[in-house]
Formats: structure tokens, C-alpha cells, sequence
């Protein structure tokens, strides 16, 4: 017996089976059942969404004689002659490959004739988009005064590139992308019909590849179904579309979070051992970042499966939205760079590098990233939901050398100065050379960093923020801080925020200074290497601590 595709032996035959668009399905039958046709639909919307199908359907209803709420009977001589394509009344006209002016006359001389079997000639243009400027011209006539008897049932995924003047004269119909439950249930039924047993997980994950589309989806498990007759697993799934595991995915990400360079590029070697290719590999890591801003973002309403769900509630606090869209960035030039660059397996080496190590990147994108997951991981120990070792020297895998620190008490509203800081260690190198006060105000500008560190520590991170940018000088006792705006200035100057800056120049240098703030700019002060400098003393303060279960 010769072999269906699923997608065509289980294509929908009435509305109520075209799935997951019941906002078109339940107006068009509406429509039929109070003879309320028009003559001119646009379906728009994503491939395998059901465009095609939705208009054989209605080419029946309004044709069928005996139709039952609105849905077409499918038994009747219409309804059959219609199916089998031997009914002249219904004609497809594929655009993608009748683009041209001829071919809308061929149509338009057939337009006057009146309908042999049914009630109206319909004629379904698929891929619209695709005529070229005289077709629609020629089109857009008959569209302006139809005869009674025609339907026309415009198709296509570029809804954009439709002429204005042709959407105006339709009435427009947009089909959704189909959510990953309502393409499970689906498949699931077409199995059970089928006799044929899957995972749950594994019908999950191609639904999952078909993107909300049930063509593809159902193509993908054609595919799998060619490979493995009966009882498919996930397993059977990834390895027939070459795909990397979601679990490998989701551990590059904590790899990426976790600032684990080392086991990033072992995984990676693992992948392409076991036969996994480049182009897989960073495009399955770009859609798990993706996945996981669109997961923080919304994290109720985002359709994505069970297992799925569980990986990004592991991980997705530990990234800062920042942090995600500089991850994107540098994959997507990854991507790009894939038909130029001469070794791709060298390319994603270095982008797995680059993901692994921000201190690499010095644009501004990935400071404003860095600082980001900085101050998500201090709220999150200061509001006690993680706790981290700090080490001054050590790397961040060599816990033993690590010294447990108490957690710091989350900061009051104005306590947090008289408190006395939670970490009261300064960054290494003035720990080893504890700076005297013979060595003048001077001091405060090269040690800028410090001065920061301190000011971070003691739980005052809007302040830190403000000041990320800002520049100090000293003149004689009197540090000036520079700022960029007069807002910044309003909030450094508070004497809640001078206070705790004079107690970090305080205890790291003994200086008792005067601070005033200004918006003039200054010819001292730290530049873009400096903040760089700092951003890296902190983040070893830092260091990652999210593992993925
Ligand atoms: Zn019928």
C-alpha cells in the first residue's frame, strides 16, 4: 500500500477539525448557516497553520446541499467531486508558479461562466503574494464587482506585500500560530488512529520543532515515523533531526551563567564527538536564550512543554535580561559569520569563549550586561535567596579555598549606612597594601575601583548604579564627584548617599573628605578601561554559582 504523508491523509475535512483557529472556523460557519457569504477572504498567517485546508473546507460549505451547521457533509456528489478535484467549479491557482497577468485573465475569462454543480464558482489562489503588479491589477477589476456566483479565497504568509487596495475589497482572516498543546493533542490523535505508540515527551518535542505549525510538525513525525515504525522516544526524535538534546542546551546556558569556559568547550567537544553539527549546535543555544527572555518576560502565558519548563525555572533567574540579549547577539554573529568563516568548529570554539568570559567584550552592550547580572546576583543574596562563597583570589570552581561569609542583612531604608558592611574586606590588592593617609587624597581617584567595591558591598546598589559612570577628582581634601545629569546629581547628593560614601573613603583610606557632586565634566577621573577594571573586581567577588539539576 502506498505510503500517505500524514499531513495530507489526516488533513482536516470539516471546520470543527481544523485545529487551534475557532475564531475563523466559528465565523465562517456562522456565515454559511445565515447565507451571509462574501466574495472575496484573505487568509493570512504562518505556514501549516491551516490556511489551505480551512479554504478546501469552505469551498464545500458553500457549495454543499446538505451541509450541517455550516461544516460541509463530505458525502454528497458536490462535496465529492470537489475532494477528488474533478469539479470545475473549485479551482486552485498556486501564484508561486502562475505569478503573471495571463495567468489572472485565464481566471478572470472563467469568472462570467455560472456554476455547473453548486451554487458558486470558487477560485483559491494560494501564495498571493507572489503575482506580480499587472496580476493583482488585473485581479483587483474583478474583485471590485464580482458576479454573485464567485468566491475568491486569497492565501498567503506575506500579508504585508498584499496591495492595499486588494485587502480593502477582502474580508481578512488571521490564523494564529498553533500552541504546543493543541499540535500534542493533535498528533496524538492522528497516532492513536494510526495504531502506533509515542512518548508524550517525544510527540512535546516535535511539536516543539514544528514551530506552531502542523504540517511541519507532522512532517517531522513522518520522519521520525520512517526511522522507528512504533513506540517513539525523545531520543528516537533528536536523533532523527540531528538536533542537541534540550538538557545539552540548557547546560550551556549554565555553563554561559556559571562563567564556566572549561566546561562549556568540553561539552561542546562531547556534541561534535557524537556527531552533532556546528550549525545545530548554536542555533539550538540561540532558540534556549530566546526561551528563556521570552520565559522572564511572560512567564505564565509562554507555551512550551512540560520538561522544557522545568530547565527554564532552573536557570532563568539566574540571567538578567541583559545579559540574554548580549548572549543573542553574539550568537546571531556567530550564525552570520557561518558561510564566511573557514573553520566553523574555530567560530563557535571562540563564541562559546566569548559567551563564557563577558570580560572579553568591551562594548557598552555587554558592561551594561555584566553590571546587570551583578546586581541580580547581590539583591538575590541580599534578599537571602542564594548564597555565595566569596573568594579573593581563587577560581570560582576551587571551593576550598573559599571562606563561607555570613549573609549580609537585606538594607533598610536608611540603616544601610550606619550598618556596618556586610563584606568588610576590600578587594585584594589593598588588603595586601592597606593604603596610609600620608599618601594623600590622590589616592582616591587610582583607586577609584575600590572606593565602588566598597559602596556595592554595603548594599547600596542604586547608589553603585548611579555612579557607574561618574567620574571623581581631588582637589586639596575635597573629592568632586562628576556626573552626567542633573537627576544623577539630585540622587548621589542625598545625605544618605554622601554619607555612605564618605564611610567607604573612610575605612578604606582613613580620609575624612569633603563630597560634593557636579555635572561639570572632568579632565581627571576613570575611563572606559577603569570601569571595565571594576566590573571585573566585582564580578570575582561574585563569581556564578547556578547549577542546573
Ligand atoms: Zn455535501
Amino acid at each position: 500500500m502506498a505510503y500517505h504523508a500524514l499531513y495530507r491523509k489526516w488533513r482536516p475535512i470539516v471546520f470543527d477539525d481544523v485545529i487551534g483557529q475557532s475564531h475563523i472556523t466559528n465565523t465562517l460557519k456562522n456565515e454559511i448557516n445565515s447565507s451571509r457569504i462574501a466574495h472575496a477572504y484573505l487568509f493570512t498567517g504562518t505556514r501549516g497553520t491551516g490556511k489551505t485546508s480551512t479554504a478546501k473546507i469552505l469551498s464545500r460549505a458553500v457549495n454543499c446541499p446538505s451541509s450541517t451547521d455550516g461544516n460541509p457533509c463530505n458525502e454528497c456528489e458536490v462535496c465529492k467531486a470537489i475532494m477528488n478535484e474533478t469539479c470545475l467549479d473549485v479551482q486552485e491557482i498556486d501564484a508561486a508558479s502562475n505569478t503573471g497577468v495571463d495567468n489572472i485573465r485565464d481566471i478572470i475569462s472563467q469568472v462570467q461562466y455560472i456554476p455547473s454543480m453548486g451554487k458558486y464558482k470558487v477560485f483559491i489562489i494560494d501564495e498571493v503574494h507572489m503575482l506580480s503588479k499587472g496580476a493583482f491589477n488585473a485581479l483587483l477589476k474583478t474583485l471590485e464587482e464580482p458576479p454573485a456566483h464567485v468566491i475568491f479565497i486569497l492565501a498567503t504568509t506575506e500579508v504585508q506585500q498584499i496591495p492595499a487596495t486588494i485587502l480593502s475589497r477582502c474580508q481578512r482572516f488571521d490564523f494564529k500560530t498553533i500552541s504546543i498543546s493543541d499540535i500534542v493533542s493533535n498528533i496524538q490523535k492522528i497516532l492513536n488512529g494510526e495504531g502506533i505508540n509515542a512518548d508524550f515527551d517525544a510527540l512535546e518535542y516535535v511539536a516543539y520543532l514544528g514551530d506552531g505549525s502542523m504540517r511541519d510538525s507532522l512532517s517531522i513525525l513522518d520522519q521520525c515515523l520512517a526511522f522507528k515504525e512504533n513506540d517513539l522516544t525523545l531520543s528516537d526524535v533528536v536523533d532523527v533531526v540531528g538536533a542537541v538534546d534540550d538538557k545539552i542546551l540548557y547546560e550551556f546556558a549554565s555553563d554561559v551563567a556559571n562563567c564556566d569556559t572549561e566546561s562549556a568547550l568540553r561539552r561542546f567537544n562531547d556534541c561534535v564527538n557524537s556527531g552533532k553539527n556546528f550549525d545545530n549546535i548554536a542555533k539550538g543555544l540561540l532558540s534556549v536564550f530566546r526561551e528563556i527572555i521570552m520565559y522572564k518576560i511572560n512567564k505564565d502565558n509562554f507555551s512550551v512543554s512540560k520538561l522544557k519548563r522545568g530547565y527554564l525555572e532552573s536557570c532563568a533567574d539566574s540571567f538578567a535580561i541583559e545579559s540574554l540579549v548580549n548572549c543573542i547577539n553574539i550568537l546571531s554573529e556567530c550564525i552570520a559569520q557561518f558561510k564566511t568563516f573557514s573553520s566553523q568548529r574555530v567560530l563557535c570554539e571562540c563564541t562559546l569563549i566569548r559567551l563564557t568570559t563577558p570580560s572579553l567584550n568591551t562594548d557598552i552592550d555587554s558592561a551594561l550586561s555584566r553590571l546587570s547580572a551583578l546586581e541580580n546576583k547581590v539583591s538575590a543574596i541580599a534578599n537571602g535567596s542564594v548564597k555565595i562563597s566569596v573568594s579573593n583570589t581563587a577560581p570560582v570552581q576551587n571551593s576550598s579555598v573559599d571562606d563561607e561569609i555570613p549573609l549580609p542583612e537585606p538594607p533598610g531604608e536608611d540603616a544601610s549606612y550606619d550598618a556596618p558592611p556586610a563584606f568588610d574586606e576590600p578587594a585584594s590588592n589593598s588588603a595586601q597594601t592597606p593604603p596610609s593617609p600620608s599618601e594623600g587624597y590622590e589616592k582616591i581617584v587610582s583607586n577609584w575601583s575600590e572606593v565602588m567595591s566598597h559602596i556595592m558591598t554595603s548594599g547600596k546598589l542604586s547608589l553603585y548604579t548611579t555612579l557607574f559612570t561618574a567620574k571623581p577628582s581631588v582637589s586639596g581634601n575635597e573629592l568632586t564627584i562628576h556626573v552626567d545629569d542633573p537627576d544623577k546629581k539630585h540622587s548621589v547628593s542625598e545625605p544618605a548617599n554622601i554619607a555612605a560614601i564618605k564611610d567607604a573613603l573612610l575605612s578604606l583610606f582613613a580620609l575624612d573628605v569633603k563630597v560634593t557632586v557636579t555635572t561639570e565634566s572632568s579632565s581627571q577621573g576613570v575611563d572606559s578601561e577603569d570601569i571595565f577594571a571594576n566590573l571585573g573586581a566585582m564580578e570575582k567577588k561574585f563569581p556564578g554559582n547556578f547549577k542546573l539539576d
